[in-house]
């Protein structure tokens, strides 16, 4: 079969590969010229940053695709962290989130007035609400009916209660946890995915066993190399590349419900099937003939977007990690400005990835690659420009008041990104890291399927459509559409 690719990011890379390695020809179309969409990086002055994901979890979901590579070299390495996270308050000391659970636990017992064994016990029903829940959210179509009849659905439908749909992540930490600090790590979670602790379900909490019961991991070449492996693998199995490739329109045959093919370039690419890896919203808005909505509601909720510096600094800083939190007092707060006000907090949560501190060559001697970034709201025309401003501003003060770092005379070089040009590099609608927000209980039904409903041979991968946005994520949509073209009748 002759089937296309719109964007290579790596839900676009893994599936492409996917069904290469089953004998299909795949062409992959890239509006830009380089691949990975977010997961890309950016050069300069002797610094590399990876330019969007830093946090690697579940590496066996990408091994999986890499393998199906002909003459897999295992060239491909990561390491597992010792410390997950250095998270920093504004008045108390820092607290490690080790890799090693009783450690993270006995860390959190000496310095907050949390018991060790909460935090144990709250890891293991974190565990467990994975395991009753991941083959019904994340590794299966959400949207067959068929698979309602499965057990891991029926058994989710028996337990319901325990999913911990109807709580907010918030209230649950809180019930967990007296200590604010403790509630704050474990409430952060929502975030990636780009949603609110307060309004999430808790059945969220399922990220934290990810990162600290499975593991946080790193590439030895850094996140960026995650993208050069698939791509890697993808051209061995004979993908083709179109880089510099828009594509325009999608071509369809409605009397048949057939996608029929593309326009890129002023050109017609014909195909016996189409995969989507771009934002669905832009799809539907930009694409396809005009007065073709999704049924599936587009109009949801987006999930938080970034502003990122990527700064190559003068020194190094012995006191931070790879993954550090500088988190904002009123975390509440925080959150109605990013997705009420949708506007940046006064005092935000501030992320600062090094990845320096791994990889050596990613920044010249004695000097580190700093990651500053801090959740944003979607884009909805906002003054950026002053908001940036003010934003670096407060970033430098709380560095120095927090940190007692003095950047002033430090950054050497800079580069910015911010939610206008995440949706202009990416096309992701408004910016929004990980498309809706899982912010109420019927999100994850909300989000669009990994087919059309309209056109039999139309497939979607990606962040922005189901099991939801983040790499492992991303990976598994991808599978979900190999398994789904091995039963559909195309
Ligand atoms: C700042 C930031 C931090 C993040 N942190 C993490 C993290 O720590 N861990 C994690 O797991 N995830 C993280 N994520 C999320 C993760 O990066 C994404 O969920 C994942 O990379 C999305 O992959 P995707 O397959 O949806 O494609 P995308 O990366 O969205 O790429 C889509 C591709 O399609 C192309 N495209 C779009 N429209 C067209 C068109 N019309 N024609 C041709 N090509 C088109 C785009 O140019 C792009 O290359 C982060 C994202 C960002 C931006």
């Amino acid at each position: 079969m002759k089937i296309g690719i719109i964007g290579s990011g790596v839900g676009g890379l893994s599936i492409a590969i996917r069904l290469a390695s089953k004998g299909h020809s795949v062409t992959v179309f890239e509006k830009n010229h380089y691949p990975g969409g977010k997961l890309s990086q950016i050069q300069s002055n002797g610094f590399r940053f990876d330019a969007g994901p830093s946090l690697f979890t579940l590496p066996n979901l990408l091994e999986d695709v890499l393998r199906l590579s002909p003459d897999y070299d295992n060239k491909f390495k990561y390491k597992k962290l010792d410390t997950v996270c250095k998270y920093f308050y504004n008045q108390s000391e820092p607290i490690n989130a080790f890799s090693n659970i009783n450690d993270f636990a006995a860390e959190c017992e000496r310095k907050t007035n949390t018991k060790a064994f909460q935090i144990i016990k709250y890891l293991k029903t974190a565990e467990e609400l994975y395991l009753q829940t991941s083959n019904v959210f994340i590794f299966n179509s959400f949207h067959k009916w068929k698979n309602f009849l499965t057990e891991p659905y029926k058994k989710v439908a028996k337990h319901l209660h325990k999913m911990d749909f109807f709580n907010s992540l918030h209230h649950r930490n809180k019930k967990s946890f007296s200590d604010p600090r403790i509630v704050q790590i474990f409430d952060r979670f929502a975030t990636y995915n780009g949603s609110n602790p307060y309004k999430a379900p808790a059945t969220l909490k399922i990220i934290s066993h990810l990162e600290h019961n499975i593991g946080a991991y790193f590439p030895e070449k850094g996140m960026n190399s995650i993208t050069e492996a698939l791509v890697s693998a993808a051209s061995k199995l004979n993908v083709s590349f179109l880089f510099n490739h828009q594509v325009n329109e999608i071509i369809t045959d409605v009397k048949n419900k057939r996608v029929v093919g593309v326009r890129s370039n002023g050109e017609s690419f014909l195909f016996d099937a189409l995969v989507c890896d771009a934002d669905v919203g832009h799809l539907y808005r930009d694409l396809m003939p005009k007065g073709f909505k999704s049924h599936y509601s587009l109009k949801q909720p987006k999930s938080t977007s970034a502003l990122i510096f990527y700064w190559g600094i003068q020194g190094t800083y012995p006191d931070l990690d790879v993954h550090n939190i500088l988190f904002s007092e009123n975390y509440k707060l925080e959150f109605d400005h990013l997705f009420h006000l949708k506007t940046l907090p006064a005092d935000p949560t501030i992320y600062i990835f090094i990845s320096s501190k791994m990889v050596a060559s990613d920044a010249p001697l004695n000097c580190e690659n700093w990651f500053v970034m801090m959740n944003a709201p979607e884009n909805v025309g906002q003054d950026w420009e002053f908001l940036i401003k003010q934003a670096k501003q407060e970033i430098l003060r709380k560095i120095n008041s927090v940190l007692k770092i003095d950047l002033s005379d430090k950054i050497l070089c800079e580069h910015i990104n911010d939610p206008r040009s995440i949706e202009k590099n990416t096309h992701s609608v408004n910016g929004a890291l990980y498309g809706p927000a899982s912010n109420n209980l019927m999100s994850a039904f909300w989000r669009h399927p990994n087919f059309s409903n309209r056109f039999k041979n139309l497939f979607f991968v990606g962040g922005s459509v189901h099991p939801g946005g983040g790499i492992p994520l991303a990976l598994a949509s991808a599978k979900i559409v190999d398994d789904e073209f091995n039963s559909a009748i195309l």
